[in-house]
């Protein structure tokens, strides 16, 4: 095996494979003869997660450096904007119970706390409205910005919502067309070890042996190379974080017009919480909850019955599908040559979306530290 790092390979082909291939690849300029190589392999057998749909404003940043234009996002990932989440029925449940979490920071922040005169205000004004002024832009359902407004700039700060399937496609078809990304669809079936424990390469179903300098763990919750092959410890997460199961589907607007809301709904229920994403075709729409508070036909019914409120006898028809979470995360996320991201390294829960910007913290951690040697690897995965 060379001392070098010059070739890296990512098994999976979700959100975290494509982002971490094209933040490394954008920065180690793959698409020259002296660029790192990097090449992606995905399974045409295992399917993506298919959900994830609300990012962070951070992902601005990530698709600009990738050289992504924002009208591409737009048009190919049926994305819309983000400008927050509303959080609604956490407090009381009553119909007037909300507030925002949003993207613009308080009035002044840095300078002035505004919260003592937010204090006079008590309990009328949530917190958000008084120091704010991106909730209001959300209730009346306005954009973070004009049509003049450049590309990924901002009135107001917004991130995204998107087609997660769409995602993917979009930024496999910027790596290996614009990056230089090498794209395998195929199985990996068996891994090869090196003498010092390290992963020399991995056997492919019809592609042969595929060896590589550093493998990026992208399997997504089987943990392929990480979880089943090191046996890197699995920090179990469930007694502090409840929430396992989520039920997800897609729900189409009643009329081609009807607002497109540029924020997560994020609603409390009796056992978990749904969200609400509005995309330009359609809502995504699911139900997070604890399996050992809920069944998962009383929590279909009170998915469908969120639903109804806004689409009708409609929700019946909706085909419903069962996600299972296990909330934690793996003991350690670099091992030997082999470091995970995404689900294969842990997952929360979808709460506040932070899955993917971990995703995107990772991928530049890594393309920014990427060690020039093996030997400097165990520094810097340490
Ligand atoms: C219910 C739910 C809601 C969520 N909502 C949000 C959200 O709103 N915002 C957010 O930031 N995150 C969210 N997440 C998390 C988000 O979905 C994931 O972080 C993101 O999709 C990344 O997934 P991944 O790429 O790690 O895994 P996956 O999408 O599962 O991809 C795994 C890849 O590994 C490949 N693979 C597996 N085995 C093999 C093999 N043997 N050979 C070759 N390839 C293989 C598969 O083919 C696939 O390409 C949510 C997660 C859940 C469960």
């Amino acid at each position: 095996m060379s001392q070098e790092i010059k070739h890296i390979v990512i098994v999976g082909g979700g959100t975290a494979g494509w982002i971490t291939a094209g933040v490394i690849a954008a920065d180690h300029l793959s698409h020259t003869p002296e660029g790192i190589k990097v090449t992606l392999i995905e399974s045409p057998d295992v399917p993506i997660v298919g959900v994830g749909e609300g990012t962070w404003p951070t992902m601005r940043g990530t698709l600009r450096k990738m050289g992504i234009s924002e009208s591409t996002l737009f048009r190919e990932c049926d994305a819309s904007f983000k400008q927050g989440a509303k959080f609604a029925k956490w407090v009381t449940g009553t119909p007037e119970d909300y507030y925002y979490h949003p993207l613009v920071l308080p009035e002044g922040y840095g300078e002035i706390n505004l919260a003592p005169y937010w204090y006079q205000h008590l309990p009328n004004v949530p917190f958000a409205d008084a120091v704010s002024f991106q909730g209001h832009l959300c209730e009346k359902h306005l954009a973070p910005k004009q049509i003049t407004t450049p590309e990924y700039a901002h009135v107001a700060n917004y991130a995204y919502h998107l087609d997660a399937g769409k995602f993917s496609g979009m930024l496999q078809r910027h790596c290996t067309t614009k990056l230089g990304v090498n794209h395998i669809l195929d199985h990996v079936t068996g891994i090869i070890s090196a003498d010092n424990g390290d992963i020399a390469a991995l056997t492919t179903a019809n592609s042969g042996e595929l060896s590589a300098d550093l493998f990026i763990d992208c399997t997504g919750f089987k943990s392929m190379l990480l979880g089943e092959h090191y046996g890197i410890d699995f920090l179990d997460k469930k007694h502090i974080l409840f929430n396992d199961s989520a039920l997800a589907t897609h729900v189409p607007y009643l009329n081609a017009d009807d607002p497109i809301a540029s924020h997560t709904i994020s609603t409390g229920q009796k056992n978990g919480w749904t969200w609400d994403i509005g995309l330009p075709t359609r809502r995504g729409i699911g139900h997070v909850y604890s399996s050992a508070h809920t069944t998962d036909a009383e929590a279909e019914i009170e998915l469908r019955d969120y639903i109804r409120e806004s689409i009708g006898d409609k929700a019946d028809e909706l085909s419903i599908r069962k996600i299972e979470i296990r909330p934690g995360h793996r003991e350690k996320f670099w091992h030997k040559n082999v470091v995970a991201v995404g689900l294969s390294a842990g997952f929360l829960e979808p709460l506040e979306a932070s899955a993917l910007v971990l995703v995107e913290l990772s991928a530049q951690m890594i393309s920014e530290q990427l060690p020039a040697t093996r030997p400097l690897m165990d520094v810097v995965g340490c």
